[in-house]
């Protein structure tokens, strides 16, 4: 044996290995208060990835909702998770940014199983700054909007009732894009003055009727209107754009950080939500392309526990405007996070995502 097998030796006779990060993978399903209806989809219950992340005597935890419409499911999301688990489990969490730029390297697609990892991740930094996470990205939790609440498309008896059950929030954001959109909206206007913002989730599905559907929602006081046109259809919508005198919001034309600067004259801002990019660092991220490049900020949700809603809460206060309500459509929320009152953003001041068991 020579000098140097000796010090390897003797290094790892008094080097203890470092404990490995503890992952936890599983599939979490929230029963929805009522069935979910949109453009292009109608649910009773959503299946999301739960993550835990466990190092040093601290656990980080978060959640991925995948979007059928990018073709995601829960089991793939924690299968794409469960293939990086080798790397999760040695990487030093300090380094988050390197880790979930690894993975993002690693992982083609499934940004919600990205979401849940980053979620857990950054959840675990502010536990152990012992800090809340609005404080880590240097913002004031009074700053933090009003959210909307979700009415999602149904017969005008049940749109009314769902509208009345909302009355503690002053502005309410109105799914359309099916032939139903003017009797809705007509339900909504037969019980309340409140400013409303829509969703046409892509239904329109040509420029000159996305044109007379706007025309007609500006005289009913409709502050907003979301994806008019499908997501490919920006030069329609740049069109359309120059026809309206209320905001054109892109959702599902922009879901990555890359996606924001050809949307700029089509779009006068960008609805940027944790599932579609894969997290509160990319999210963070399009924030800053998006102020950058004039456009505003909404910042969304999926039909998701307390545990994705407060991720986003916690960068509300960058935000022009918020639609941070997917937790309330839920029956079985096992957590409690950002609370609202009167619509506005309540952010929990405890470390990290704040969060605590339901
Ligand atoms: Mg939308």
């Amino acid at each position: 044996m020579n000098r140097r097998d000796l010090l390897r030796l003797g290094g790892a006779a008094v080097v203890a290995p470092a404990p490995a990060n503890r992952l936890e993978t599983r599939i979490v399903r929230l029963e929805l208060r009522q069935r979910w209806t949109v453009a292009t989809s109608s649910s009773d219950y959503r299946d999301n990835l739960e993550v835990r992340f466990a190092a040093q005597g601290v656990t980080g935890v978060g959640e991925g909702a995948p979007l059928a419409r990018y073709q995601e499911n829960a089991q793939q999301a924690r299968q794409a998770l469960e293939a990086v688990r080798e790397l999760i489990q040695k990487s030093d969490p300090w380094q988050f940014a390197r880790l979930m730029e690894e993975v993002f390297r690693r992982v083609p697609g499934q940004y919600a199983a990205k979401c849940a990892l980053d979620v857990a991740l950054m959840d675990w930094v502010g536990k152990r700054l012992g800090i809340p996470l609005y404080r880590y990205f240097g913002l004031d939790p009074r700053e933090a909007p009003i959210t909307t609440y979700s009415v999602g498309i149904d017969t005008p008896e049940i749109t009314r009732q769902k509208v009345r059950e909302a009355q503690d929030f002053p502005v309410l954001k109105i799914k359309v894009g099916l032939d139903s959109d003017e009797a809705t909206v007509n339900a909504v206007r037969s019980v309340t003055n409140k400013p409303l913002r829509v969703d046409a989730n892509e239904g329109w599905k040509t420029k000159e009727e996305a044109a007379r559907k706007i025309q007609w929602l500006e005289k009913q006081g409709v502050e907003l209107v979301e994806q008019p046109l499908p997501a490919h259809m920006i030069e329609e919508t740049r069109w359309l754009r120059s026809r309206a005198h209320i905001p054109i919001i892109a959702d599902e034309a922009c879901r990555h950080p890359a996606d924001i600067p050809k949307l700029v004259g089509a779009f006068d801002g960008v609805n940027i939500k944790l599932a579609k990019c894969g997290g509160i660092l990319p999210a963070f991220r399009m924030i800053q392309i998006a102020r950058s490049l004039g456009l505003k900020i909404m910042l969304g949700c999926m039909i998701e526990s307390s545990v994705a809603v407060t991720a986003a809460a916690h960068l509300s206060p960058l935000a022009d405007y918020a639609d941070l309500d997917g937790n309330l459509l839920i029956a079985n929320d096992p957590w409690r996070g950002v609370r609202i009152e009167r619509g506005k953003l309540i952010l929990p001041d405890g470390p990290g995502l704040g969060l605590t068991p339901a």
